[in-house]
């Protein structure tokens, strides 16, 4: 039998440096970490030593995002495929508040980089408390990149001389193959992302089967890693418990349901509902962009009216009927 082990001390601190406080990190991370307790009700530890460098952080969600949320699975397949290339990201809102005069911020820094600076502020646009800035004029009036241009900002409050703010977080893109077969790459995405639906389904079902197995669990885990052994003579199963029982989730069958009105809808919104997995997405109350997109499709009293059936069964009546 293995040694009850001890959390080592270092294992409880989640960062060598220090880890700061949510509300004084800018307001789009706020935003983050509220999502994050909201869905997953903890902030994970990853992140929060991440915000340490906020830069960091914002390039770590990308790429998170970028690999794990829908559409941008899709931009990153663009990408794979050479179609698109990302170039990086930007702030579509960019503004600070100083803390003193302008005249009294230049004396912080060195003749040339007060000069740059003086060249900065003279093209941005003040209101009470914030001072915008468009990336673009900046640009062409200091004949600097965005780079140096964030940098200069991020010096402003790094020296405790303004609070900065950025927001309006964009990915830039360039098409690389200006000639692209889109409906056969349309296919292909689709066929791609079907295969990864029923991977992910055949995932969840073999994990609700090891939950309910009655043989040893450990020996399970082991054996899907190539690692056959003995019962392990530890867990529940070993030691006596009954297979976990999960309870037969009840559902609605979609014959009873009154789906009256649903082909004139498809008729008027073809865009947003010719093909079945968009019906079927659209009357199990699922969005998309182009339901958002058709004014008062979501308001419809059929969107969601099959909410009580499974997807699948939703999804068998729209490929069969017409
Ligand atoms: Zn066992």
């Amino acid at each position: 039998m293995a040694k009850k082990r001890e959390t080592p001390d270092q294992l409880q601190h989640i960062s060598k440096l220090p880890v700061p406080e949510i509300e004084s990190l800018d307001e789009d991370l706020q935003k983050y970490m509220r999502i994050c307790t909201e869905k997953l009700g903890l902030i994970p530890n990853v992140i929060r030593a991440f915000a340490l460098r906020p830069e960091k952080l914002r390039t770590f969600i990308g790429k998170y995002n970028e690999l794990m949320l829908g559409e941008d699975a899709l931009l990153t397949r663009l990408e794979l495929s050479g179609i698109i290339r990302s170039e990086g990201h930007y702030y579509g809102d960019i503004r600070f508040a100083p803390k003193d005069s302008s005249a009294e911020i230049l004396t912080h820094y060195p003749a040339n980089q007060a000069a740059f600076m003086r060249k900065l502020f003279s093209c941005c646009s003040k209101a009470r408390k914030w001072i915008s800035l468009d990336m673009k004029t900046a640009m062409a009036h200091t004949e600097q990149d965005r780079g140096v241009i964030l940098r200069a900002l991020d010096s402003l409050q790094h020296k405790g001389l303004a609070e900065l703010q950025l927001a309006g977080y964009r990915q830039r893109f360039r098409r690389l193959q200006p000639a692209v077969d889109t409906p056969a790459l349309c296919q292909q995405l689709a066929d791609t992302f079907h295969q990864h639906e029923q991977m992910e389904i055949s995932r969840i079902e073999s994990m609700l089967a090891y939950a309910q197995s009655e043989s040893c669990l450990t020996a399970k885990l082991l054996d899907y890693f190539g690692e056959p052994i003995e019962p392990c003579g530890h867990c529940g199963i070993c030691l006596g418990d009954q297979p976990a029982a999960l309870h037969q989730r009840q559902h609605t069958s979609i014959k009873g349901l009154d789906l009256s009105g649903f082909q004139e809808l498809v008729a008027q919104h073809p865009k947003a509902l010719t093909r079945p997995r968009q019906q079927a997405r659209f009357l199990c109350g699922m969005n998309s962009p182009a339901v958002s997109a058709s004014r008062g499709l979501r308001g419809n009293r059929l969107f969601g009216s099959c909410a009580p059936v499974t997807f699948a069964e939703v999804l068998a009546t729209r490929n069969t009927s017409d």
